[in-house]
């Protein structure tokens, strides 16, 4: 190959760096598009081309890409005080505030605040507390763990076993035992024909209760789920859902984990998915807006019965055995105070709900399209899901990555949006206008013509 290439961003790209969830074959051939800067709610790349990222990153960038007060944020404390553990009873003073922060702002009575580098950590901290907890009340037999099928909580072995996509698990031997996976709560694909939202609610409910018994409710420790489906495709729940599965949960003592690593901060409008949703959680982890990624931090939240049983045991214990070098990083937590500031000046759940109906109403008006089988979402979250058959539903064959043409067809015409499996999702930047909004929604309109 040509020098100049294979010493290129690009070429460099390719001879060095191994991506994560990617073709690593496909990447060989392709290479990378490099971005080289951000400008509000768009990125440009190494050649000057500019893209109205409607993903946010990764669900993420909730305040876009040019934020100089996050800058400065982690400018001054790492001028002031760069690190700091939390191991054993060592703080610094943006942790404390911001843990305060948290709780004050937490969708049910929280009691305290861990934190981590990522959303992954924390699902993994709070599957082991799951543990950890039920040991601590003399029920170590209760650590089965439940999350839904098409659900994503992270890449590390607990997290991913939670997970319930198949290309989280192959080739590793995943799930680990002991992670089970209920139905999706997808409207449009698992709701019977003339079923209310309710009845489906309860029908799903009633699943899971035949799980809890088939398995020994003794042996069921903790459920876990998003407000709203992310990386799933975007799954809303149906009426009710919530409250009828917390029925069954808390009949059998398990305990209820809300993965606010989307859904917190705004994304759905409300600032916790767990309000809009009625979700009770136990715990709660959060992320990716935590610090509109200027920084990697996440943090569980426990209730206070959960704290209790689990500083008993670290007394008797003589520690809690759990804890990461960069939990409680200043910087990180310097970044995520300024983060919900800015939140709070912006009235940031005021702007999505009265922003929404430019993407949600935009995108529900392509539902007449050939292609389209249903567009769903709440808040800054959507999804439009593709079928070969409107009428059957009839998925199109994977092969011919439908929502990933669409989705190259939609970069070209400069709006960043992500294909994942037969759909199509949005989660555009928590600063998007309805002007951006109207971009995403005619960019799409315009390669769906092109495609079909
Ligand atoms: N939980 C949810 C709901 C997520 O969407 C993600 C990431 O997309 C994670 C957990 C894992 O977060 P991270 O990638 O920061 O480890």
């Amino acid at each position: 190959m040509d020098q100049a290439i294979l010493n290129s961003p690009h070429g460099r790209d390719v001879r060095f760096h191994a991506h994560p969830q990617t073709n690593f074959r496909l990447h060989e051939q392709v290479g990378p598009m490099v971005i080289g800067q951000g400008d509000g709610v768009c990125i440009v790349d190494l050649d000057g081309r500019r893209y109205l990222d409607g993903m946010a990153g990764l669900w993420c960038a909730s305040l876009g890409f040019s934020d100089r007060r996050l800058a400065d944020a982690a400018y001054a404390q790492m001028l002031k005080l760069p690190y700091q553990q939390t191991f054993a009873h060592r703080s610094s003073e943006p942790v404390i505030d911001l843990a305060e922060v948290l709780l004050a702002k937490a969708p049910v009575p929280m009691s305290k605040a861990m934190f981590q580098a990522s959303g992954s950590e924390a699902v993994d901290t709070a599957i082991k507390l799951v543990w950890y907890y039920h040991a601590a009340i003399g029920k170590p037999q209760k650590r089965k763990i439940i999350g839904r099928q098409r659900a994503y909580h992270g890449t590390t072995i607990a997290a991913a076993s939670l997970t319930g996509l198949p290309n989280m698990h192959n080739g590793y031997g995943l799930p680990l035992p002991g992670f089970l996976h209920v139905a999706c709560p997808d409207t449009y694909r698992g709701k019977a024909e003339g079923e209310t939202e309710q009845a489906y609610a309860e029908r799903l409910a009633a699943e899971l209760e035949a799980l809890i018994l088939a398995e020994g409710p003794e042996t069921i420790g903790g459920f876990f789920a998003e407000p709203v489906m992310g990386t799933g495709g975007v799954v809303v729940p149906p009426e009710g859902y919530f409250a009828a599965v917390q029925r069954v949960l808390r009949k059998y003592d398990v305990l209820v984990i809300a993965d606010e690593v989307i859904c917190g901060f705004g994304r759905t409008g409300a600032y916790w998915g767990s309000q809009r949703f009625g979700l009770e959680p136990d715990m709660l982890t959060c992320a990716k807006g935590l610090s509109s990624a200027y920084f990697p931090i996440s943090a569980l939240l426990i209730n206070d019965r959960v704290y209790q049983a689990v500083a008993d045991f670290t007394a008797r214990l003589g520690g809690f055995g759990h804890g990461y070098t960069y939990g409680g990083h200043p910087v990180g937590a310097a970044v995520a105070l300024e983060t919900l500031r800015i939140y709070d000046e912006i009235d940031v759940c005021g702007h999505v709900q009265a922003t929404a109906p430019a993407l949600q109403g935009g995108l529900r008006a392509l539902g007449n399209h050939p292609l389209v089988g249903h567009v769903r979402g709440v808040g800054f979250m959507a999804a439009v899901e593709f079928v070969a058959d409107k009428a059957a539903r009839t998925p199109f064959a994977p092969e011919l990555a439908v929502a990933q043409r669409v989705s190259d067809a939609v970069k070209e015409r400069g709006v960043l949006l992500r294909a994942l499996g037969p759909t199509l999702v949005f989660s555009p930047p928590l600063i998007a206008r309805n002007e951006h909004m109207s971009e995403i929604v005619s960019a799409v309109a315009e390669s769906l013509d092109q495609i079909h």
